[in-house]
């Protein structure tokens, strides 16, 4: 049974019953402007002193989920491996360091513990279609999760999506439109479709359960360490799974679990950088032009930069750019030192580990976890061989 008590606006503060609202706080969303990070985003409160008391029994992630076992979809999600690179660590003196495998998901990303939940959530409201705007991995991924649920996808992409994820998108038999553009055009164009059809939106970050999803990888990381990590270094774009992860210690610290949160070190493409000067300077403004290797993590106006820039400041975390050079070099470098073949939004993560040991923020015995977050499969033509 889920433990879930009501949504949360981040902004104001305002409660909401499960059903009385999908996507934004009524209030806030109103100050929303196309074009700016989104305002009124939710979070999920749970009663935590029942799920403490089922966690002494079992140590279960969906205790908390904000959604009953019985609605989520017949495929398996998660509980990807966590391990230690040996040759790697080694090699850069690196004791305990740690990738999570997340490429090891049924669509080959993390992004599948967001589709995941949101397809549960069609399931209970008994909702045939869900819409989604994504660089290419949150498609594919709800193509994929949208099969074995027997629900319709509709997916609105920019042009320069990857052919390997545009292949998973049809494969999957999703509905697609391709939207001239940017990430930031499609976010809008299916914004503009859910709110026309009868259908879900899945846009990150508007659907609270993107947020609730991506926070599993953060649950598992927990268990798996047994032990909260010094650091975790997460790829970010819109900034939703950096929020994800940051709620899933929050959560684990208002059970009672933990009694301290990681510090988190976000990487960004030098030139989609927007939540990165947003962390140096405390004020916002839009990446200019961010064309990026890493079209993961290519994003001008990142949905969900309050939270993202609220979570690094409260868990004393950092920020730092990687450019694509320094990207594809790692990519090969990864792939030959560890035997994980990421693709480059996650390749920037041990680029932006390299400049944290340099700027001396993270300590080589320190206890660090990559988020690995997709396969280098997906996009073959980004490699230089
Ligand atoms: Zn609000």
């Amino acid at each position: 049974m889920s433990h879930f008590l009501n949504w949360r606006c981040i902004n104001c503060g305002k409660e909401y019953e499960l059903d009385e609202v999908h996507y934004l706080c009524t209030q806030c969303s109103k100050k929303w402007i196309t074009g700016s990070p989104l305002i009124g985003v939710l979070e999920a409160i749970f009663d935590y002193q029942a799920i403490a008391r089922e966690w002494e029994k079992k140590q279960n992630p969906r205790l908390f989920s904000v959604l009953d076992e019985q609605f989520y979809p017949p495929i398996p999600v998660g509980n990807t491996p966590l391990f230690k690179p040996d040759r790697l660590n080694k090699n850069l003196n690196l004791p305990n360091l740690f990738i999570k495998n997340d490429a090891l998901n049924p669509s080959g990303s993390l992004k599948d513990r967001a589709s995941e939940l949101v397809v549960a959530d069609a399931i209970r409201l008994g909702i045939d279609k869900i819409v989604c705007a994504s660089t290419g991995n949150a498609a594919s991924s709800l193509a994929c999760i949208c099969a074995a649920a027997g629900k319709e996808a509709i997916i609105f992409v920019p042009k320069s999506i990857p052919k390997g994820k545009l292949v998973q998108i049809k494969v999957h038999g999703a509905k697609l439109y391709t939207v001239s553009g940017t990430y930031d055009d499609a976010f809008n164009s299916a914004l503009a479709y859910s709110a026309n059809n009868d259908c879900l939106n899945r846009n990150t970050a508007f659907n609270p359960l993107t947020i609730e999803g991506k926070k599993t990888a953060g649950i598992e990381i927990y268990l798996q360490l047994n032990d909260v990590p010094d650091w975790i270094i997460i790829p970010v774009g819109d900034g939703v799974i950096l929020s994800g992860i940051y709620k899933a210690f929050i959560d684990l610290k208002a059970a009672g679990i933990i009694d301290h949160l990681p510090k988190l070190l976000s990487v960004q493409a030098e030139s989609s950088d927007a939540i990165t000067a947003y962390w140096e300077t405390g004020t916002y403004h839009n990446a200019h032009n961010p064309q990026t290797i890493a079209d993961s993590i290519s994003v001008k106006t990142p949905a969900n930069a309050h939270w993202a820039v609220n979570a690094l400041y409260q868990t004393q975390g950092k920020s730092v750019r990687v450019s694509d050079n320094e990207i594809l070099s790692d990519q090969k470098y990864l792939a030959q030192m560890t035997g994980i073949f990421v693709e480059p939004s996650s390749a920037a993560v041990f680029s932006g580990l390299r400049k944290a040991l340099t700027n001396k923020w993270i300590k080589p015995e320190e206890k660090i976890v990559m988020l690995s977050t997709g396969t280098g499969l997906k996009d073959i033509n980004a490699i230089k061989l």
